[in-house]
């Protein structure tokens, strides 16, 4: 699988490099994780680094690899295969914090923190949902307050992916309570030794191991150096964020996905019920057509909409709705293949005797972090509605509504 003949020959490149620093991690690694034995995987992240695996999209004056996204995706699939954690902790280092100093950072702040995360030494963590509520990023109640040339941080933040193990957070808080919500918050590049505390508190369902955390900001003294973007103008670093944090987790599903899928298959070879192979039951092979077709639906998505997003001619609106979808979409097409690759296995699926039900343990996240789909589908109408005004305004398309016998039918047409 993969849309190789849409790969160029360093694209498919790129994907064997991956193929090979997955299959470096030794399978008690990825069973620690699961167990929590450990709790941020380093030695993966350093071997990624030396492997010049991080920042996929970051320039490579900084330490990336100065790819596009059409790059990103093929890696960002490969990563999760061997567990859906493994993409959390890379994307959240290498594609959503480095997103927002690539685009807001200061060039002292690209020099200072993307070399060292690109090579895998330092880790970064993005820091938005509060104990109060993750989808009402306006509402946050954590604070910075101006003292002289520093902020004060006060707060707490809730479910970081790869907190406990990370050197740097970005943060969003509160520095106007009294502004209109989307001039009301800063975003700064907070350093663990400035005071920052974590504690690994959650028992995860799944995607254990990632060093998801609660980060804890007590007086955290920032230098105003810190503040990435403008004072007060979070709103516009989090607009950006919204495509690696939405766009970055639908390719990694993919990949955490194919397993399931793979594994299912191959079992519906060897399984045999009433004298034959399971395979030859339209109830099993029309799942495993119906995993492919998933699967595959769900990488179109992400490759034209990567496609859309590096060609820079579409605009922000729509890539934030192109974005949404493929995280709602894709997400979704994962699940069901999760679930059908366990219906497949039969009682042996639900079981760890094979990784199925880690698989489904992990991918029900999916539809929960960086936004859940709900969100996705608040901004995927909203957008929609504002381009069909637009539409409508110009003109230029056939007005399909009045292609009905009684399209003029007098008093029929009422709307109110
Ligand atoms: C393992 C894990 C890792 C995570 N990693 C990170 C991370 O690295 N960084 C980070 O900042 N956060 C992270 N999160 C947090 C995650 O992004 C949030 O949990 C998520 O955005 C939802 O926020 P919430 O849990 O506060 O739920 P709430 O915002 O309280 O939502 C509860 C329910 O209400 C629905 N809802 C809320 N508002 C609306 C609305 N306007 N319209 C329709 N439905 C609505 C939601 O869809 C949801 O079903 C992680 C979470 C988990 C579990």
């Amino acid at each position: 699988m993969m849309f190789d003949y849409l790969m160029t020959l360093e694209q498919m490149q790129l994907r064997n490099e991956t193929r090979e620093l997955v299959k470096w991690i030794p399978r008690e690694y990825i069973l620690d994780m699961d167990a929590d034995k450990i709790k941020y995987p380093k030695e993966f992240m350093v071997e990624a680094g030396k492997r010049n695996l991080i920042g996929i999209r970051v320039p490579k004056e900084y330490g990336g690899r100065g790819g596009q996204w059409q790059d990103d995706i093929i890696v960002a699939e490969e990563i999760c295969v061997p567990g859906y954690i493994f993409g959390c902790v890379w994307g959240v280092t290498g594609d959503v914090v480095v997103e927002a100093l690539v685009h807001f950072g200061t060039e002292e702040q690209k020099r200072k923190y993307l070399p060292p995360i690109c090579k895998g030494e330092k880790y970064a963590a993005e820091c938005l949902t509060e104990p109060r509520g993750g989808s009402d990023f306006y509402g946050a109640t954590t604070t910075a307050r101006r003292d002289g040339d520093d902020f004060i941080l006060n707060g707490q933040k809730r479910f970081i992916v790869g907190g406990e193990g990370a050197d740097y957070f970005l943060v969003y808080a509160k520095t106007d309570t009294e502004a209109p919500a989307n001039r009301s918050m800063t975003c700064f590049m907070v350093e663990r030794d400035m005071g920052v505390k974590t504690e690994y508190i959650y028992n995860l369902m799944g995607a254990r191991g990632g060093g998801t955390a609660r980060v804890i900001f007590e007086d955290v003294r920032v230098p105003k150096e810190n503040v990435v973007g403008e004072v007060n103008g979070a709103g516009k670093v989090f607009n950006q964020m919204m495509i690696p944090e939405r766009f970055g987790t639908a390719a990694m599903t993919i990949g955490a996905a194919r397993p399931a899928l793979e594994i299912a298959a191959d079992y519906s070879t060897k399984r045999k019920a009433f004298g034959t192979q399971i395979k030859n039951f339209q109830a099993v092979s029309f799942k495993v057509a119906e995993m492919v077709t998933k699967l595959d639906s769900a990488r179109a998505m992400i490759y034209t909409t990567a496609r859309a997003i590096d060609s820079g001619q579409v605009k922000a609106s729509r890539c934030r709705r192109m974005a949404s979808e493929s995280k709602k979409f894709v997400t979704e097409q994962c699940w069901d293949v999760a679930n059908l690759a366990m219906q497949v296995m039969g009682g042996i699926g639900y079981t760890d005797v094979y990784p199925i039900e880690k698989i489904v343990r992990d991918l029900r996240l999916s539809s929960i972090w960086v936004g859940t789909n709900e969100i996705m589908s608040l901004i995927i109408q909203h957008e929609y509605y504002r381009e069909r005004l637009a539409e409508i305004a110009d003109g230029a398309k056939r007005n399909s509504e009045l292609d009905a016998l009684n399209a003029f039918a007098e008093g029929e047409k009422i709307y109110e």
